[in-house]
């Protein structure tokens, strides 16, 4: 195949980071994915490094998709709970480094944008995604186009479940973020005797060999996740929610498995993205050429 041009996107991550080269057709020509430091100025360096070492003159722009609010279209992280790069006008500052067209979004906008053009979401107009990883992340497709709202939409993971749960990054108690993210589960596990690291497959596989405690845990990290997708489904009824992100699939095979109780008036389609983790980089790369495939 000739590849004459390609797209970079960028997903950045709580604890990693993932660049590839992205043909039209979402391909992933080549890969790189990198721990995420600590402090701002190390953040900034890793994600210019890593875009620098699959720059090419065949690159027609760069799709980058961050965990934390961000200004759409202007490209400013807002916030992001688990980095410390707030109030930066990163796709200004990526544009002006490499001198190629830039656009950042959040990284579930660029997962569920993937997961449209050819994972699980094809087909449909109306769908919710949370992707489950460090933190929860959300995104929104209605009637067929990413909702923004006034800018900064589709923050599902900060969707409050228990007004005496754990303080949020947000500054509120008892969002999904603080009680069914990858975090949360760690410290749901790290309460008992079972390993904090242990695999969530791993985990899922003791609960239905009907091991009480493996069970309980679940139990207690899926229904607050249960509970938001059934008001979200009360506001703007989607097609499906689709769960992605790391734990995407543990999140949904877990539903299955536990059942948390729920009403029969909000009763969603539910499903896990196809894509993996790799939905958030192919997404952000269709998104560069979306906006920049009609320069080159
Ligand atoms: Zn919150």
């Amino acid at each position: 195949m000739n590849h004459v041009h390609e797209a970079l996107g960028v997903d950045l991550g709580g604890t990693k980071i993932r660049v590839a080269r992205v043909t039209r057709e979402g391909v992933i020509l080549e890969k790189r994915v990198e721990r995420v430091p600590k402090g701002r100025d190390a953040q900034l360096e890793v994600i210019f490094q890593n875009i620098q070492k699959l720059y090419s003159d065949r690159t027609i722009g760069v799709g980058l998709g961050f965990p934390g609010r961000v200004k759409v279209p202007e490209g400013i992280a807002l916030t992001a709970g688990y980095l410390e790069l707030k109030d930066l006008p990163l796709a200004d500052l990526i544009r002006q480094h490499f001198s190629v067209p830039a656009f950042v979004d959040t990284d579930a906008d660029m997962a569920l944008l993937a997961e449209t053009k050819m994972g699980a979401a094809r087909g449909f107009k109306d769908v919710a995604m949370m992707t489950i990883g460090t933190g929860i992340g959300g995104a929104i497709l209605f009637d067929g186009k990413m909702f923004y709202g006034n800018g900064s939409a589709a923050q599902l993971g900060h969707l409050t479940v228990d007004p005496r749960g754990p303080v949020c990054n947000c500054g509120r108690r008892g969002c999904i973020e603080t009680l069914s993210s990858g975090s949360a589960l760690g410290r749901l596990l790290a309460q008992t005797d079972l390993d904090r690291n242990i695999p969530a497959t791993e985990l899922i596989e003791l609960a239905q060999k009907g091991h009480p405690v493996a069970r309980q845990v679940l139990t207690e990290w899926i229904t607050p996740l249960k509970m938001a997708i059934d008001s979200l489904y009360a506001v703007i009824s989607p097609e499906i929610v689709l769960l992605g992100g790391g734990l995407g699939s543990a999140a949904f095979e877990t539903l299955q498995l536990i059942q948390p109780a729920g009403s029969p008036w909000f009763h969603s389609r539910v499903a896990a993205g196809t894509l993996g983790d790799d939905a958030g980089v192919i997404g952000s790369g269709l998104c560069a050429w979306e906006k920049f495939g009609d320069q080159e």
